[in-house]
């Protein structure tokens, strides 16, 4: 019998409760699941990110055959692979034709553009908590589009962590109580370890003789890749690392890549945990009296609001908000950003740790490594591709709002009302890298001034007349307009020389 509809689980979409799989008769039905070698080298993924994504999949079809549903399951070394999803769509209607080919909507615009043309009927993704349409409307007729606007709605629409119309304890947000640095002789609970099994044994060994020759490290993989395993994942976080996860949010330390993070967005993100649920985990801790308000808030505030928030912003500007370039940036990639050998202690080890692990946590990623490239005005193009390649949970949706608009402010302040712009004086604050560093935090001209300081000041005075109406950015502007002129000339001299030296223009 000729299947009634062709299901389609594309490799972010390892969830049983998937619309593209509601009302899915396992008698009839066919679930198509797809490795293209396309999906792998669009940008040059991490190999952490490609067996993640790989053997989630293969999980997520065992897991889809024990349930009696059956699954065209095309293998990324299937000889007849045409290694794209409209290939493999063509091919796979020619084996089975069925009436209807259903999937759910893909979140990466590139991909929804492919599979439309491939005669897919695409239904709502509502593992996300806010529907695109309702982000829609509530940025209609908005002239700033503010999270923590977005947020409230979230909460109130939700109802997590409110008590009647208001937010328990008060306040909406309590970002100013989660700003400490780490205190010496605090060490954080390591990870879980998900030592890998059979299958992702073998997806391993594709990889390194596919994608060995990616930026990052295949050895040491550590990710989740069922939904039993990232549920363990965070269970444990919500034990172990969620009660100081408010308080050192912020926080750079030698040596603790992870600090108190969760280290969940590769499952959040792959379909194997879903926001609600993650959600609900972490209002029930803070009911039971296991984790305090401000680590909660915070914590939801990560997933109800920015994570919500960035799908949201994503498909109401796409596809022109990847091509803006507010700050006219166009210096190349610093080599530096693939071999973590850049004397800068702080981004050698932002870096270092995004080769090894596939990740890097929020701060780093925006005030190091995104710092340095807004400062230094790196290509968008350039920067973007880097943070979509080198992370294990970086997909379109939320990698280019992230990277675009927070970190280096290329989409003129749709997403952030000033530049993330720090010098090294911020570094010091949250980290102890700056004591390790070759470089002098202290100082911003002369042998060994740190980078950041010098590349700050000119990037306030590169783009003066620009932000000169922006009452944020009054501070700096006040603070380089008493500086003496001959002391900002050095700087600039200084930041020239150095970018010159790192990232000649082309
Ligand atoms: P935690 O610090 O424990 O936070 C909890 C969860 O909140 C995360 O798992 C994530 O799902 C969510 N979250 C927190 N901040 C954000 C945010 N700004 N946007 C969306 N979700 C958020 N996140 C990605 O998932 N994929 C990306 O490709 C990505 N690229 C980024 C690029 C830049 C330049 C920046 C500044 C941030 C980026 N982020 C991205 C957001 C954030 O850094 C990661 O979600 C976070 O570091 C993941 O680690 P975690 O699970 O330990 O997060
Ligand atoms: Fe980074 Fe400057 Fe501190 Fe070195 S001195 S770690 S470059 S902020």
């Amino acid at each position: 019998m000729k299947p009634r509809s062709l299901r389609l689980v594309l490799g972010d979409q390892c969830s049983l409760s998937l619309s593209a799989l509601e009302d899915l008769d396992p008698k009839r039905d066919v679930v198509l699941m797809m490795e293209v070698q396309a999906e792998c080298t669009y940008v040059r993924h991490h190999p952490q990110k490609i067996v993640l994504v790989l053997s989630a999949m293969r999980h997520f079809a065992e897991a889809l055959r024990s349930r009696g549903v059956s699954v065209d399951y095309v293998r990324l070394d299937d000889p007849e692979n045409t290694h794209s999803f409209a290939g493999e769509i063509a091919r796979a209607i020619g084996r089975h034709a069925p009436e209807q080919v259903i999937a759910t909507q893909p979140n990466e615009w590139r991909v929804l553009k492919e599979i439309e043309g491939a005669g897919v009927d695409c239904r709502e993704d509502t593992r996300f908590l806010a529907e695109i349409s309702f982000f829609r409307r509530w940025a209609q007729g908005k002239k700033q589009l503010r999270m923590e606007y977005f947020y409230r709605e979230m909460r109130r629409a939700t109802g997590l962590l409110m008590e009647g119309e208001q937010p328990v304890g008060g306040e909406w947000n309590y970002d100013a109580n989660n700003r400490k640095s780490l205190p010496r002789g605090l060490i954080p609970p390591p990870p879980p370890q998900f030592p890998p099994d059979a299958i992702t044994r073998e997806v391993m060994d594709l990889v390194a003789s596919r994608f060995g020759n990616h930026f990052g490290r295949l050895e040491g993989f550590n990710w989740p890749v069922t939904a039993a395993e990232a549920q363990g994942a965070l269970s444990r976080f919500i034990a172990e690392r969620l009660p100081l996860f408010g308080d050192y949010q912020d926080a750079m330390a030698e040596g603790e890549p992870t600090l108190f993070h969760g280290l969940i967005s590769t499952s959040l993100n792959c379909g194997l945990l879903l926001p609600r649920d993650v959600c609900d985990a972490v209002q029930a801790a803070y009911r039971a009296g296991l984790v305090p308000l401000n680590a909660a808030e915070g914590f939801i505030r990560q997933v109800l609001g920015w994570r919500e928030y960035v799908r949201g912003l994503y498909w109401l500007k796409m596809p022109g908000y990847k091509a803006l370039n507010a700050l006219d940036a166009h210096r190349p990639l610093p080599e530096f950003y693939w071999t973590a050998q850049s004397g800068m202690r702080c981004m050698d080890a932002a870096i270092g740790q995004t080769r090894d692990l596939a990740y890097a946590h929020h701060i780093q990623r925006l005030m190091v490594t995104g710092n340095f490239a807004l400062l230094a005005g790196i290509d968008p193009d350039a920067v973007n591709d880097w943070y979509l390649s080198v992370y294990a949970d970086a997909y379109e949706w939320v990698e280019l709002p992230n990277t675009h608009g927070m970190a280096i402010h290329a989409d003129g302040g749709i997403m952030a009302s000033k530049p993330y712009a720090a010098s090294g004086a911020y570094i010091n604050r949250m980290s102890n890298h700056c004591a390790k560093c070759n470089f002098d935090v202290k100082r911003a001209t002369g042998e060994g001034a740190c980078p950041f300081n010098f590349l700050y000041w000119d990037f306030i005075a590169r783009h003066a007349g620009r932000f000169a109406n922006n009452p944020r950015m009054a501070m700096p502007l006040g603070t380089l307009r008493k500086m003496a002129p001959d002391r900002v000339a050095e700087m600039r001299a200084e930041a020239t020389k150095f970018l010159d030296e790192v990232s000649p223009l082309p």
